[in-house]
């Protein structure tokens, strides 16, 4: 493949995990607020900090590219959301509704991961050695945080939302 249509390629994938990234973290403070158990909202919490550095660490990522992040909104960031109010909206008691977060952020996490193993994959190919860096931190922080929530799940969650059902 050609650099420059691998590069416009690259920019594409950046600039939606940007928009991607800007939605979540929209959503997430929601997300704590909505979850009754604690260690939830704790990592809903942690995990809105995280994302403020992802934006940041992509906006280092554009600065050195001749490219602004904006001007691209994420259709799958956006329809995820709408999934996660509904199945809010559907499982809204208590601890039931604690599983449906979950299920929810999941959904999220592995769309993030996906988005930020491509985007790395390319930048390796472009020798983009500083961006290469920053994609991994991330992406180990977004997998990571699904771990976390697998844990929570498994824990406890999961189990009471059955025991209540
Ligand atoms: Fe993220
Ligand atoms: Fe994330």
């Amino acid at each position: 493949m050609h650099l420059d249509s691998l590069k416009k390629l690259y920019v594409h994938q950046l600039k939606d995990l940007y928009n991607a990234e800007n939605q979540v973290l929209e959503a997430l403070p929601k997300m704590a607020k909505a979850a009754s158990d604690e260690e939830l909202r704790a990592a809903f919490e942690k995990h809105t900090e995280e994302t403020r550095g992802h934006l940041g660490r992509l906006e280092k990522i554009f600065g050195g590219l001749d490219f602004e992040p904006g001007g691209q909104h994420c259709h799958a960031a956006e329809g995820l959301i709408k999934e996660a109010k509904e199945l809010m909206r559907a499982n809204a008691e208590e601890p039931v509704l604690d599983a449906a977060l979950v299920a929810a952020a999941q959904r999220f996490e592995h769309y993030e991961m996906a988005g930020y193993g491509t985007a790395r994959a390319f930048a390796k190919k472009l020798g983009e050695h500083d961006a290469v860096e920053l994609l991994t931190e991330t992406l180990d922080e977004e997998a990571k945080t699904d771990r976390e929530l697998t844990r929570l799940a498994e824990r406890s969650i999961n189990f009471e939302a059955m025991v209540a059902g």
